[in-house]
């Protein structure tokens, strides 16, 4: 069972999507969404998938509550890091290849401030020690032991975060340890969330246990600043998520605001860095189940989306209600 399948069986997942959520199935008709004159005293959030937990409300309640950009971007990324039920983002992440759970995420502010953790075991809130680390070091990144020392350091504690389904599920994977195709619709689905505030200011975060049955010390695109996440708060912000070799490769989510910074919307913006994967490497057209998707907002509260291949959705809270949409794409 896969992590969708899964959440639509889960009846607080559902319960919690009905209320909160309505899904637009008409990608085209929302991909390209202007900021009204009567929203802008409202947050915008968009954020990768749906994963049926209330993720953009809790940054946009954030924000009305008076907290920063990063409070809202980093308490919206808590909720899916510490759901044992997501399997690709903190506790409950399944594991490398070698049955460890390592967890990579970043954060961006409004002033080009940038935090980083990659490779880090056994804390629950990546997001919260990236954000730490921006703020608290000189440094953007840390990596492997050394940011678990960091994160103990700032009180955080260590944690067991493989969960008995994971360990379950690692199990059966180890039956025949095949690790293609990279990414697929088991194994992905990243957090990545961009907010707006009233002001018009934009933040980021990006969280992820990456590639399930990964090589140990694989790192992927997602704490990668300007691969998994970008914000220029002159121009727009954008995050990514599936395969984060592809991202990486073209700087992706960097490439994307430059695409705005140059006159192109956050949609075509993103159309064009799916394009620039492809043709920098046509090999991911072979690749079966190949994934990888683009969001972003400009400046003017526009936003959008693209992916290489149907399945990618995204989550736009705007007006304070939160729309779930199924972005365009190149391949089905
Ligand atoms: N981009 C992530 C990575 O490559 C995976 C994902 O988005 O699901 O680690």
């Amino acid at each position: 069972m896969n992590r969708r399948t899964f959440l639509k069986t889960a009846s607080l997942a559902g319960a919690s999507a009905a209320v909160l959520s309505e899904t637009v199935k008409a990608g085209a008709s929302l991909s390209s969404v202007g900021r009204q004159a009567s929203d802008v005293r409202q947050p915008m959030i968009l954020s990768t998938w749906d994963f049926k937990l209330p993720v953009n409300q809790t940054a946009s309640r954030t924000l009305q509550e008076g907290g920063t950009l990063l409070d809202a971007v980093e308490k919206a990324i808590k909720i899916v890091e510490e759901d044992p039920r997501i399997t690709s983002v903190g506790y409950g992440g399944y594991p490398d290849r070698d049955g460890h759970v390592t967890l990579d995420a970043c954060m961006m502010d409004e002033r080009g401030n940038a935090g980083s953790v990659v490779f880090l075991e056994h804390i629950m809130h990546p997001i919260s020690v990236a954000r730490l680390v921006m703020e608290k070091t000189p440094h953007v990144m840390l990596a492997g032991v050394g940011a678990l020392q960091f994160a103990l350091a700032q009180g955080f504690h260590k944690e067991d975060l493989l969960t008995e389904e994971a360990k379950k599920a690692y199990a059966e994977w180890l039956k025949k340890s095949n690790y293609l195709p990279p990414i697929n619709e088991q194994n992905h689905d990243t957090i990545g969330l961009v907010a707006m505030d009233a002001s018009g200011n934009l933040a980021g975060g990006c969280s992820t246990s990456g590639a399930a049955w990964k090589m140990r010390g694989r790192v992927g695109d997602s704490p990668l600043i300007g691969a998994g996440l970008y914000v220029d708060n002159e121009i727009g912000a954008a995050t990514s998520s599936g395969l984060g070799e592809a991202v990486i490769k073209v700087a992706g989510s960097f490439l994307v605001v430059e695409l705005m910074r140059n006159g192109k919307s956050p949609a075509e913006a993103c159309r064009l860095a799916i394009e620039r994967i492809i043709q920098k490497q046509p090999k991911y057209k072979d690749v079966q189940d190949f994934l990888v998707g683009f969001i972003a907002i400009d400046k003017q509260g526009e936003v959008g989306a693209f992916s290489y291949r149907k399945g990618f959705q995204y989550s736009l809270l705007r007006d304070g209600v939160n729309n779930v949409i199924d972005a365009e794409y190149v391949m089905k």
